[in-house]
């Protein structure tokens, strides 16, 4: 369906109005008063939802068995590749990776979750199929750096500048596009978490290096956008593991990652899988967290449920939208519709509800698939519920 942009005057502001076609806000300067949209989106997303609590996932949904080695899977979060983590042979490999993909995204939309993903069923990690498919990038002859676990990990190698040829994800967005008739969502890896996941051997400095990253993202970003992308997000779970050099340019980077973008974008914030960090040794706050105010995304996508993370610091973040995480995935049991509803009127204490996306704290990769399920199932039940109560 095409047409016009609808929208109305909300409250929050002379300069905010809402797209009704989507749940989330333009500024008035994206509309006119004809009820056209300057921002020249003709297929307004009409696959928004338009209540308030939009729920999502953070990206990854669990990929099957017969599909990929748990075992070996678990073991690391790869930053070059990880073939032999793949159980079928390459010329069966995509036609499973697809079958896989439905599955995950019919799990979502029976779960109830409003704007779906793609599971990231194809991919090693959340990061290393965009970052080793780019030109300048060798994942082939890895350095190895000692990990913030103190195991050595292989990292690729920048060598010679930083180019994408052709789009990486593009086919991924198309299937999503053709597969569901929800909001669908795509995300990225980060400019600076790419650069922090690399050896720089050919950039004068990591400013440089994640400037260049910035770019090619971009570009991949405005195709994915084409391809009926209606939420793209950035996962930069990196800023905080070195937050003096993410203050120097990592907003920056992000911004220049998602200049030109016009549908609603989302950096997300985490503290590690709860498969691979214990919550025993999640810090009770973020080391670079305000600082996102400033860069041009939408919202901002924390970790909060397990490291019980005190919701006060979202008060520096007023003007962005919060996707808040309120399913603790190092709990191996499904939380009770009670437990995330209190988790999302928690929440509310500290954003309004037209600023709230209830999700889980990061990817459900390395979490059994039923316990995937039922957490998604209780989030979406316990948002309907929270729903209820405030309308
Ligand atoms: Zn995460």
């Amino acid at each position: 369906m095409s047409g016009p942009i609808e929208w109305e005057e909300v409250a929050g502001g002379p300069n905010r109005v809402n797209c009704k076609k989507q749940a989330f806000r333009l500024t008035l300067a994206d509309t006119n008063r004809d009820n056209e949209c300057k921002i020249g989106r003709t297929d307004c997303a009409v696959t928004m939802p338009r209540h308030l609590l939009p729920t999502t996932v953070v990206g990854s949904y669990p990929q099957p068995d017969w599909l990929v080695d748990r075992a070996l899977l678990s073991k690391s979060v790869p930053r070059t590749r990880l073939q032999e983590m793949w159980r079928l042979p390459a010329a069966h490999l995509e036609e499973a990776q697809d079958d896989a993909t439905i599955v995950a995204i019919r799990d979502m939309e029976r779960a109830g979750i409003d704007i779906v993903t793609d599971g990231e069923i194809r991919r090693e990690s959340y990061s290393n199929r965009f970052a080793t498919a780019l030109d300048g990038v060798d994942a082939e002859h890895p350095a190895m750096i000692t990990a913030r676990s103190g195991h050595q990990t292989p990292v690729p190698r920048v060598v010679s500048r930083i180019r994408r040829t052709g789009p990486v994800e593009l086919r991924d967005m198309q299937f999503l596009r053709k597969n569901t008739d929800h909001a669908a969502k795509i995300t990225l890896p980060g400019p600076f978490t790419m650069s922090q996941q690399a050896k720089n051997e050919y950039y004068k400095d990591h400013e440089e290096l994640a400037m260049a990253f910035a770019e090619a993202v971009n570009a991949e970003a405005l195709d994915l956008e084409k391809a009926g992308a209606d939420v793209i997000q950035l996962d930069e779970p990196w800023v905080r593991n070195n937050p003096d050099l993410a203050r120097r340019y990592a907003v920056k980077a992000i911004n220049r990652a998602l200049a030109g973008i016009t549908v609603p974008t989302v950096v997300h914030l985490c503290f590690g899988y709860a498969a691979v960090v214990p919550g025993s040794t999640k810090p009770a706050g973020y080391s670079f967290l305000s600082e996102l105010a400033d860069t041009s995304a939408e919202q901002i996508s924390i970790e909060a449920a397990q490291p019980k993370l005190d919701l006060g610091v979202l008060r520096d973040l007023s003007g962005k939208t919060i996707m808040l995480g309120v399913l603790d995935l190092g709990d191996p049991k499904v939380e009770s519709v009670d437990t995330v509803a209190d988790r999302i009127r928690n929440g509310l204490k500290y954003v309004s509800a037209d600023r709230l996306v209830p999700a889980p704290d990061c990817g459900m990769k390395y979490m059994p698939r039923p316990i995937a399920f039922g957490k998604l199932k209780a989030m979406s039940d316990a948002a309907a519920k929270v729903r209820k109560e405030i309308s």
